[in-house]
C-alpha cells in the first residue's frame, strides 16, 4: 500500500500490504525505510495526545487511526512545523499562562464528587492541539485564545475550589469568546469528546451575569435612530 508524508516536500512511501494504525505505519517506515522521518509518539493507546497529525486533511490519533491505502499524512495546521509531522506546543503552553488556566484564588472548599462531574469531561483534555488545527479562527488569528484555552478557562471558573470566577471571565473578553464564529470544528475532531463550542457558548452566558454583551452586537446601530451601544451597567 501507498502513502504520502507531508515533509519539506512530499514523499511517497510503499509499504507492504496489511492493516496498520497511521502510527504502525510510521514506525515501519522509519525503521525499515527511512530514519529520518519524524515524528512524535508516546503512550501508543490514545492517552497522551502526542501523535495528533491530520490523514487526508482530518484530524486524528495517528495510534487510534487505521491508514487506508493512498492516504496523505500532514503535520497538524495553524501550528509551527519543527521537523516533518512534528510540532510546537509552544502556543498552547503561552496561552495556558496568559488565560490563567489554573485556580486563581481557592476558595478551601471542598469539591463533592457532584461538582467534579460538572467539569470532569473538560478536565479529560489530552493537548493534541487537533481543534486548534481545525479552528477556523485560530487560522487566521494566532491571538484567538482557542477551543482547548477556552474549555480549560470554563473547566476553572466553574471549579467549586475556585473563589475569583470573575477574573477568568475578565481575561477571555479579548481575543476570547467573541470571536468564536461557533462552527463546530473543535467539537468534531476532539478525540476526548470535549465540546469548546458549548463551553465557549456557557462562558457567554456566564459574561452577560458581569455585564459582558457581544462587542460585534454592542457596536452595531439599529433602525429608527436607536442605538444598542455598549453598556457597561447591562
Ligand atoms: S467552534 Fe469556535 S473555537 Fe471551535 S473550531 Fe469553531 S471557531 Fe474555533
Ligand atoms: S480539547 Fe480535545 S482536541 Fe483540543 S487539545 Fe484537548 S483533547 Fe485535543
Amino acid at each position: 500500500m501507498k502513502t504520502t508524508i507531508q515533509r519539506a516536500k512530499e514523499q511517497l512511501f510503499e509499504i507492504p500490504d496489511g492493516k496498520y494504525t497511521v502510527l504502525e505505519a510510521l514506525r515501519y517506515i522509519k525503521i525499515n525505510m527511512d530514519r529520518t522521518l519524524s515524528f512524535n509518539q508516546g503512550c501508543r493507546s490514545g492517552v497522551c495526545g502526542s501523535c495528533a497529525c491530520t490523514v487526508d486533511g482530518k484530524e486524528v490519533l495517528a495510534c487510534k487511526t487505521f491508514l487506508q491505502d493512498n492516504q496523505k499524512i500532514e503535520p497538524l495546521k495553524n501550528v509551527e512545523v519543527i521537523k516533518d509531522l512534528v510540532v510546537s506546543k509552544d502556543k498552547i503552553e503561552q496561552n495556558i499562562q496568559k488565560y490563567k488556566t489554573t485556580i486563581i484564588e481557592n476558595s478551601q472548599k471542598t469539591a463533592t464528587n457532584k461538582d467534579a462531574k460538572k467539569i470532569d469531561i473538560q478536565s479529560n483534555c489530552i493537548l493534541c492541539q487537533s481543534c486548534y488545527s481545525s479552528c477556523p479562527v485560530f487560522a487566521v488569528n494566532k491571538e484567538f485564545a482557542g477551543p482547548y484555552i477556552l474549555s480549560r478557562v470554563f473547566r476553572y471558573a466553574n471549579d467549586i475550589k475556585e473563589s475569583n470566577q470573575k477574573e477568568h471571565i475578565d481575561l477571555i473578553q479579548t481575543n476570547g469568546i467573541w470571536d468564536c464564529t461557533l462552527c463546530g470544528n473543535c467539537a468534531l475532531v476532539c478525540p476526548e469528546h470535549l465540546d469548546p463550542k458549548n463551553d465557549i457558548q456557557a462562558l457567554r452566558n456566564m459574561s452577560a451575569t458581569y455585564g459582558y454583551m457581544d462587542p460585534n452586537f454592542a457596536s452595531m446601530s439599529f433602525g429608527g435612530g436607536m442605538d444598542f451601544g455598549f453598556n457597561p451597567n447591562f
